[in-house]
């Protein structure tokens, strides 16, 4: 399921490897492609747009310690950190509840460097996978690689497939 490059030919800055479906939470590979994008900080104003894009954003809570809340926290954090954030608010926004958490974590000495896990936690398994599909790319076009996606359009969509299994 890994994407080599996006849509327009651009290398993709984020690629997932493998997804692992456990109870209740997914635990994604997440490779980011060049350490020029480790951090979101290597593009300015980028927690900016990503609140512009999925405003509930504002409501996340982290565990990461950080005093500053969460635009100060997605200004300077790993990319895959921002990813899991943005998954999860898609989830929400397809109806997911807003309780689900998230982690992100790594060991590079185990995993190679620029592989991070985003463990997703869900209540709808293919809203979650949708979910964090969507993510990569939302997060891809905020490093400034590819379209960003109708937010709108994809979320009703995910909701869509979770009402039809209802
Ligand atoms: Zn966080």
């Amino acid at each position: 399921m890994a994407a080599a490059s996006t849509s327009d030919g651009a290398a993709a800055p984020v690629v997932i490897e493998r997804v692992t479906v456990l109870d209740g939470e997914l635990d994604a590979s997440v490779r980011v492609t060049d350490p020029r994008w480790f951090r979101t900080s290597a593009v300015p104003g980028l927690a900016e747009e990503a609140l512009r894009v999925l405003p509930g954003l504002v409501r996340h809570r982290c565990d990461c310690g950080s005093a500053h809340g969460i635009a100060a926290e997605l200004a300077d954090t790993e990319v895959p950190h921002l990813l899991e954030h943005v998954a999860l608010e898609l989830a929400v926004l397809a109806g997911s509840p807003r309780t689900l958490a998230g982690r992100t974590r790594w060991d590079f000495a185990r995993d190679g460097s620029g592989v991070f896990h985003v463990l997703l936690e869900y209540d709808d398994e293919a809203v979650a996978l949708g979910a964090l599909h969507g993510g990569v790319r939302v997060v891809s076009a905020l490093l400034g690689v590819g379209e960003m996606p109708d937010v709108a359009e994809e979320t009703r969509r995910l909701g869509d497939a979770r009402a039809a299994k209802r």
